[in-house]
């Protein structure tokens, strides 16, 4: 059975996260959404409110789990017996970036291959930072959030 950890931020859980999720999940048998907490760093939303909302979008799938982790991803990976790294990419910078996280994962656990997704075209300019800067200013982030 192929597991896929889609491991992030998500503060919040944007569109583009949304279209990740549901195309891995027609990839993978399972996928668990994994929010990565970092004690250091505080977000706009707890850990707690990102978890309770990506729920509820994939209240109907019984193939997605959301939890929550702190600590190395491959260490969490490990944890769950996952198969698959899954990410997203939306331009150069995240491929610099996800290319050399997914070599450093392979070398800690070489049995959890990376599976890198291009954003939709449509989709590619959304980032979480987009929207807490519009949640900030008091505008409507709806569009962001899901398609
Ligand atoms: P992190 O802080 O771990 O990068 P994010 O929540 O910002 O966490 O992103 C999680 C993953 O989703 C990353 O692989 C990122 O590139 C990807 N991602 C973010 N926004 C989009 C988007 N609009 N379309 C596709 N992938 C995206």
């Amino acid at each position: 059975m192929s597991i896929a950890a889609f491991p992030g931020s998500f503060d919040p859980f944007s569109a583009g996260h949304h279209d990740i999720a549901q195309r891995a999940l027609r990839m993978f048998d399972r996928l668990v959404i994994a929010i990565g907490v970092n004690v250091e760093k505080k977000g706009l939303y707890t850990a707690e409110q990102r978890k309770a909302y990506i729920e509820a979008l994939f209240a109907a799938s019984d193939r997605v789990e959301v939890c929550t982790y702190e600590g190395l991803t491959v260490d969490f990976c490990k944890s769950i017996g996952a198969t698959h790294i899954v990410r997203g990419l939306r331009n150069a910078a995240d491929f610099s970036f996800e290319y050399a996280a997914a070599q450093a994962n392979k070398a800690m656990l070489p049995d959890v291959d990376t599976v890198l997704l291009p954003a939709a075209p449509e989709l590619a300019f959304v980032s979480s930072t987009l929207i807490r800067d519009v949640l900030k200013s008091g505008g409507d982030a709806a569009p962001l959030l899901s398609k």
